[in-house]
């Protein structure tokens, strides 16, 4: 499209609106207000861009998004890093930003893994495109009690959480996945977050474990986890216990 604009001022437009939900008019509007900053305000915003992209990398344990350290190797994101998580205890997301949602929802205290999408086998996603081997691969080295496939409510995300369970059969992981009022068909990020604590709080077993003792342990342990969340729930995110 032939633009009136200075080359470089043509340009930032163009590739301001390669955004996400970012039209011609709004990429314009954000170039024109960089333009009215001081220089100095400007280059803090470009730095930060910079550094973002040049910073942040995935967690090595469960993918969810962390920043290079001082040797410029990835470093272990802030969950996996708080020693005061519950280990046991690991919820399985597409997407990194979902894991931010679930932060800020309830008082979720165990791990995520970031599969980095779906099963999609019409998209010629199979399960090697995404980070499943990995998912087993941390489970045999550091045993979990409860594994929430907190995937994607539509067709993909249920499939993906079914095959993970069929792979987990027999390993006396109690694997469940977040219940009620999802909107079905959906994302988990168009969710709001009373309805996503809700269903965190009454997620529902769809594997089933062959260790009775494991089990029953397990269950005492979710309907704990269950409890705490649904207060929380109820009271912003304080705990009460
Ligand atoms: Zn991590």
């Amino acid at each position: 499209m032939p633009s009136h604009f200075p080359e470089p001022l043509s340009k930032a437009i163009e590739e301001f609106s390669k955004f996400p939900g970012i039209g011609p008019k709004q990429a314009q509007r954000m170039v024109f207000y960089l333009l009215g900053l001081k220089e100095q305000e400007a280059k803090l915003i470009m730095d930060s861009i910079s550094s973002a992209i040049t910073q942040i990398t995935y967690c090595p344990q469960c993918f969810n998004f962390s920043s290079k350290g001082e040797t410029n190797q990835p470093q272990l994101c802030s969950v996996c890093g708080d020693s005061s998580r519950d280990e046991k205890i690991i919820c399985v997301v597409e997407d990194p930003r979902d894991v931010s949602r679930f932060e800020r929802i309830a008082d979720y205290r165990g791990l995520y893994h970031v599969l980095g999408g779906a099963i999609n086998n019409i998209d010629g996603v199979g399960p090697d495109s995404i980070r499943i081997g990995e998912l087993l691969n941390r489970i045999e080295k550091s045993p979990v009690a409860e594994l929430i496939m907190a995937t994607n409510p539509n067709s993909a995300g249920d499939y993906t959480a079914l095959y993970i369970s069929n792979q987990l059969k027999d390993t006396g992981i109690q694997i469940t996945r977040p219940a009620r009022g999802l909107p079905m068909g959906g994302d988990l990020e168009y969710a709001d977050d009373l309805t996503l604590g809700q269903a965190m709080a009454h997620r529902q077993n769809i594997g089933q474990s062959t260790n009775q003792n494991t089990d029953q342990k397990n269950q005492e342990k979710t309907q704990t986890v269950k409890e705490n969340t649904s207060q929380n729930s109820t009271d912003n995110g304080e705990s009460i216990s």
